[in-house]
């Protein structure tokens, strides 16, 4: 039976700087709900496997990079809930094996690699219908799980949490997670995206979409992607380092240590005034660092 860790724990970060800042620091740790399942991954397959279970799909077909968190959690669960899956991956087999997809393969997952141009078709209505014909009994799932039932899923990460906050903080990459929690807020509370990839602020409009007249209860934080998705400069690595000393939490490089980051360059800024009480959204995301450290030849911790 698959174990899984939920409610997720809620942690205490004890730091001097916090004490002088008068800032009480909460994680939610989604990263402690299973180890290859990302916390976010599988609030978003949560409500989506119980659809392709009680409609009868053979599987679920989705999309995804090398490394995605997300195809993991689709081939896992898919695994543990007598269900196929297929996972249409972004790029050349022969340059993207990764141990990611290898792990998917042993999952029985079914591999099918897609140039990077065909890639990029992968929302539109006609590729989509496309695939359905070719699979029809399949759930195709959009990229990160990004659909409703993805959405309400998130709903959880926030209605779990058991402390009075003021302001509660998770990285975005569609927004999907960002669009749940927003949902379950309290009129005193309010939620901050940091968007891990450059460019405008599209998160806010993703968010409207599934969370219609949510706009009064979060921001996105778009200066904090340092250069773009899965791109880092030494200052986020060494933060990420500093951060897993004091409190022995390992973050990841792509997603939760750009949001950690981001927090802690906004409490020195003095963005939070004194007796507020924050929840960081620990999103898991650590398998991924293998991935990410032999790309750039680094070691993280
Ligand atoms: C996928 C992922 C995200 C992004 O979630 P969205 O709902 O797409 O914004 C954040 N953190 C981790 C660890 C992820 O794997």
């Amino acid at each position: 039976m698959l174990m899984l860790n939920i409610p997720s724990p809620i942690q205490v970060l004890e730091l001097p700087l916090l004490k002088e800042k008068g800032l009480n620091l909460y994680v939610k740790r989604d990263d402690l709900i299973h180890d290859l399942i990302s916390g976010n991954k599988w609030r978003k397959m949560k409500y989506n496997i119980d659809k392709a279970k009680h409609k009868n799909y053979d599987g679920i077909l989705t999309f995804g990079g090398a490394h995605s968190n997300h195809i993991i959690a689709t081939a896992f669960l898919c695994k543990h809930n007598q269900l196929k899956s297929i996972g249409i991956i972004r790029g050349d087999a022969h340059v993207e094996k990764s141990n990611t997809l290898n792990k998917c393969e042993e999952l029985d997952m079914e591999l099918s690699f897609v140039s990077r141009g065909d890639y990029k078709e992968k929302d539109s209505a006609q590729y989509i219908e496309k695939l359905q014909l070719a699979y029809p009994n399949y759930l195709i799932l959009p990229e990160g799980g990004a659909n409703e039932a993805g959405v309400k899923g998130c709903e959880d990460i926030v209605a779990e949490i058991d402390v009075d906050f003021d302001f509660v903080t998770v990285d975005c990459g569609t927004g999907a997670t960002l669009a749940g929690m927003v949902r379950e807020l309290k009129p005193h509370q309010k939620a901050i995206g940091v968007q891990v990839l450059k460019g405008r602020d599209f998160i806010s409009e993703e968010v409207l979409k599934f969370s219609p007249n949510t706009a009064e209860k979060f921001e996105v934080w778009t200066e904090y992607h340092f250069g773009g998705y899965a791109k880092y400069k030494d200052e986020l690595l060494d933060f990420m380092r500093w951060f897993c000393k004091e409190t022995g939490i390992k973050l990841d490089p792509i997603y939760t240590g750009k949001q950690f980051f981001a927090v802690f360059d906004q409490i020195d800024k003095g963005y939070f005034p004194r007796g507020t009480n924050i929840v960081l959204t620990h999103t898991g995301g650590l398998q991924g660092i293998e991935g990410f450290e032999k790309r750039y030849g680094v070691r993280i911790y």
